[in-house]
């Protein structure tokens, strides 16, 4: 490049000493369709990437999510060595293989599991999360229940599973790649879960599994899995038939056992075959670990586990995945053994302190109905009063503090009703639930006096609004564009947040 000394546009070269923001990179867009022809500096690439993502939300801000914002300084250090190992290759990493394996083993433990046969393994496997734990048990549940159905000389070309209308969306996409018929029950706006009630009419011959949920996504309440265990049960007998029930513990599985270890959900009732929780939700290790639990091995078809040996030795595996980083196994490991059960019993009791204050401050308010039931760390809550203004206005104005508060409409049978939810992670303090309410406090006066003018453009009606304009651009390109469908298909959307 030449250089022109009278020139005030940047036309020198940059050197090792140019400061990040003398770059030429730092004038020009950030490469975003075709991959650049040369190199450029670390120093700038970092700066670059930091800078778009700053833009991102605030996770300590996201009260939305249910998955872990903050771990010990330890912890990440041991992560980031163990993003170097891929965690498949059990054989060449014995020493992760078998943390995982401890890691099964002291999950099942803490759920009741009955001890395997000797030297045997516990049946169980770790994942991205509980949505691939939830597809791996709908499919030990088909198979066992077609193996059964042939056994019988029945047909077995009509599964079935029976859960809630509130059931997070990755059971409709199990059954929909693994077509099983999802027989959800209706919930109601006063009772927002599954009830054993509401399950026995929708079960059959062909159900594989009855799934209740030990945390509703939408309020937080734990399902009566007992009571909808001993209705599967007794049915079962009256009927010669062999329906499992399979726990969704993705949040509940790592609170219950420290708030309430008296409360029957797991493993302590003998039909619960299988059970998923969420590590990096209440097992407070960072995105990307899930876990798979069977009560025993006749419990999970031999079929389908694969015996690989491509590597050396003899590997069992059983998940959708294949290669991926050891780090959040090693997290999970970290976390069972630093916290032990006196730190998340400690960490879960603080969560349920905080979440308790912070209701108590909602309800003080008196615009606000709570709508979750204090099972967990979280607080859902409907306005009382929506004509005015709705729970979609307070999440946007909300956002403009940089509050991330999730506000939905809940499931099939309680459509009606819009509510809004917070969730009290471990670095939620009190310190942080004055600040919420404080905020919150400012947003509802913002509120009231731009409805009082008569100025306010409901956030909801825009969004309709904006829906109808896109699905009309969507008709269109499609019309030109035959054969690609939209991810948008309304019919797809789901409700609550993880
Ligand atoms: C979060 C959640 C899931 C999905 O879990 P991931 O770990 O995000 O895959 C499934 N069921 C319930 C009840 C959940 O809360």
């Amino acid at each position: 490049m030449t250089t022109d000394s009278n020139s005030t546009t940047q036309t020198t070269t940059d050197t090792n000493w140019t400061p990040v923001y003398g770059s030429l990179a730092m004038t020009q867009h950030a490469p975003f369709r075709v991959m650049p022809e040369e190199s450029m500096e670390p120093r700038i690439a970092k700066q670059m990437i930091s800078d778009i993502l700053s833009l991102d939300g605030n996770p300590t801000l996201n009260m939305a999510s249910f998955v872990t914002t903050f771990m010990d300084e330890e912890a990440e250090e041991l992560m980031m060595e163990g993003m170097r190992k891929n965690f498949i290759d059990l054989d060449e990493y014995e020493q992760t293989a078998e943390l995982h394996n401890r890691c099964v083993a002291m999950i099942a433990n803490l759920f009741h599991a009955p001890t395997p046969p000797k030297n045997m393994p516990h049946p169980g496997t770790g994942t991205i999360g509980s949505s691939e734990a939830i597809m791996l048990c709908v499919l030990a549940m088909k198979w066992r229940w077609r193996k059964r159905r042939q056994e019988q000389g029945l047909p077995a070309d009509k599964p079935n599973l029976v859960c809630g209308s509130n059931v997070q969306v990755c059971w409709h996409k199990a059954c929909r790649y693994f077509e099983v018929e999802c027989r959800e029950a209706d919930v109601s706006p006063d009772c927002l879960v599954l009830t054993a009630e509401r399950a026995l009419p929708l079960i059959n011959e062909n159900t594989i599994g009855v799934c209740p949920i030990l945390g509703s996504t939408f309020n937080g309440e734990f399902e009566n899995v007992k009571e909808i265990h001993d209705m599967v049960v007794e049915l079962n007998a009256t009927n010669g038939w062999a329906i499992p029930i399979h726990v969704d513990a993705a949040s509940g599985g790592f609170i219950a056992p420290f708030t309430d270890p008296d409360l029957l959900w797991d493993f302590r009732l003998p039909n619960v075959k299988s059970i998923n929780v969420s590590g990096h939700k209440f097992g407070l290790v960072y995105a990307g670990i899930g876990w798979a639990l069977w009560r025993e091995p006749q419990d999970l078809p031999e079929e389908l586990v694969f015996h690989v040996n491509y590597l050396g030795g003899d590997q069992a595996s059983f998940t959708l995945n294949f290669s991926k980083g050891s780090s959040t196994v090693i997290g999970q490991y970290y976390n069972l053994i630093r916290l032990g059960k006196e730190g998340y019993r400690k960490i879960m009791l603080a969560g349920m302190a905080n979440a308790t204050y912070l209701r108590q401050k909602l309800q003080d308010m008196g615009l606000f109905t709570i709508v979750d039931k204090g099972h967990m760390p979280l607080v859902a809550f409907a306005l009382k009063d929506a004509s005015k203004y709705t729970v979609f206005d307070i999440q946007d104005r909300m956002k403009h503090q940089g509050w991330i508060i999730p506000a939905y409409t809940c499931s099939k049978g309680a459509e009606s009703l819009a509510i809004m939810r917070v969730v009290v992670k471990q670095n939620f303090s009190q310190a942080f639930a004055d600040m919420l309410v404080q905020h919150l406090e400012d947003a509802i006066r913002y509120l009231e006096h731009l409805a009082a003018e008569g100025h306010l453009l409901h956030v909801k009606e825009l969004a309709v609004a904006m829906d109808v304009i896109e699905s009309k651009r969507l008709v269109h390109s499609h019309s030109k564009n035959t054969g690609k469908q939209s991810h948008r298909k309304t019919e797809d959307r789901t409700h609550g947040v993880c």
